[in-house]
């Protein structure tokens, strides 16, 4: 049987929404109601003026979404599909804002989660899901991103402390968060350990990035560790080689997989909406053969991301998503969304650039999405790996 022809689908085309637990459909409908309310109403000013809104935060910690798929510690323990939907909606909502909680819940609590101690755990998961305390991760630095496994920032133990040396840059919540998640290479056995940082720590300094094309409402800062000592206890338990940084890499490369879905999704509803209300020729756009062409692609990109990133969130659930899966999910994503939202900006034409029509934000966010994390180029080389098992990143000594 073949069901009717339905206008009403939206941008849930192969009607995900059947596949949802009552959970899961729960907080994706939180987090939309929560979006539409309080952050597309008042968000392209702050992206305008490249501030952040950090009176947010406390409507954030209201949300109880802070710590996504962490089990205890009073963390929500939600599935990883319904982890990925937060991500979907709040970029939809707005990129910023999904980067700063990002960088908050996944890649700073999960840090702790995947790799900190019991001790570690307790002191700090409970008050960063409250979000009374915000975190960051601090990986990336000026002459090493792709790269980022030769890092050169040092740890030297001394006595029941590490001595920390480091320069970072484009760290995300640095400048102001209470603990900076600080990777940095071992005196010890030459491996990348991974440091809980305190605000106000004796030598630790920030100076926020400008400038930015992208992501505008969000800071990312440089950080500076000038000898910075740390209790030898604030070491993450079981943060002890690049293999263990991955670890974390890969399932937050899954969340950035679904942020992209949520930019794209924005800008079809967008280009959508526009298509009906624009008339050309004295009749609307959307009448026009080429334009439901357009729309039609993009959808169809958009219902592959949606089904890919499902499928992934089943697998992360049953603990069969590997670093590759992971990075071939981000990379697909971040190609096929970026060219939803290149589109969406041209379907409405001069009022594609304007703020108040919002794709020219999601398109600039965009590319955020597929640099950061890992670039494209790098997602791939990763994936190459695991179909190979020949390392590629790097080229050969002898070459
Ligand atoms: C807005 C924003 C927020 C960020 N937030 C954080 C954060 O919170 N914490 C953090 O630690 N980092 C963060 N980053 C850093 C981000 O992860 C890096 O920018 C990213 O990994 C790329 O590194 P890079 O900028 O040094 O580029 P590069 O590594 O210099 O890449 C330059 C080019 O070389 C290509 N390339 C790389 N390797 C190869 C290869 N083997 N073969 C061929 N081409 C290659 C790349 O694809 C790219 O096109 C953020 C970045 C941005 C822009």
């Amino acid at each position: 049987m073949i069901a009717d022809i339905s206008t009403s689908l939206g941008t849930d085309y192969y009607l995900i929404e059947e596949l949802l637990t009552d959970e899961e459909r729960q907080i994706r409908d939180k987090v939309r109601e929560f979006c539409d309310r309080e952050i597309i109403p008042v968000m392209n000013d702050y992206w305008d003026r490249a501030e952040f809104p950090f009176e947010m935060i406390p409507k954030f910690a209201e949300l109880g979404i802070a710590g996504t798929s962490i089990k205890g510690y009073g963390c929500p323990g939600m599935s990883h599909i319904a982890e990925g939907l937060v991500g979907a909606e709040l970029a939809r909502g707005d990129g910023s804002l999904n980067t700063f909680f990002g960088v908050h819940s996944g890649l700073a609590m999960g840090s702790i989660a995947i790799l900190g101690s019991e001790e570690q755990k307790e002191k700090w998961l409970p008050q960063m899901a409250r979000m009374e305390k915000i975190g960051a991760f601090a990986l990336t630095e000026p002459d090493h991103g792709s790269d980022i496994v030769m890092l050169e920032s040092s740890a030297v133990r001394d006595g029941d402390e590490y001595v920390l040396n480091a320069h970072k840059k484009w760290i995300g919540n640095a400048s102001f968060a209470d603990v900076i998640i600080v990777w940095a290479r071992s005196a010890e056995d030459g491996e990348v350990k991974g440091f809980l940082v305190e605000k106000g720590s004796e030598g630790l300094s920030t100076r926020v990035q400008t400038g930015k094309m992208g992501k505008r409402a969000v800071w990312q800062a440089e950080v500076m560790l000038d000898n910075v000592r740390v209790p030898a206890e604030n070491k993450l338990e079981h943060a002890n080689s690049f293999k263990d940084t991955s670890k974390v890499l890969t399932a937050t490369r899954y969340g950035v997989a679904w942020e992209g879905i949520g930019h794209a999704v924005a800008c079809y509803e967008a280009a959508l909406q526009y298509a009906k209300e624009r008339k050309i020729f004295t009749r609307p756009l959307e009448s026009y053969q080429l334009i439901q062409n357009k729309l039609a692609n993009m959808l169809a990109e958009i219902t592959h991301i949606q089904l890919l990133c499902f499928r992934l969130g089943q697998l992360f659930e049953e603990g069969k998503m590997t670093g590759g899966m992971a990075s071939l999910a981000k990379m697909s994503v971040a190609r096929k969304a970026k060219q939803v939202c290149a589109d969406a900006r041209d379907i409405l034409g001069g009022n594609g650039v304007l703020l108040e029509y919002l794709v020219a934000k999601h398109l600039a966010d965009m590319e955020i999405v597929y640099t950061y994390e890992g670039t494209d180029i790098v997602q791939s080389l990763i994936v190459g790996r695991e179909i190979t098992g020949v390392q590629a990143m790097a080229p050969s000594r002898k070459g």
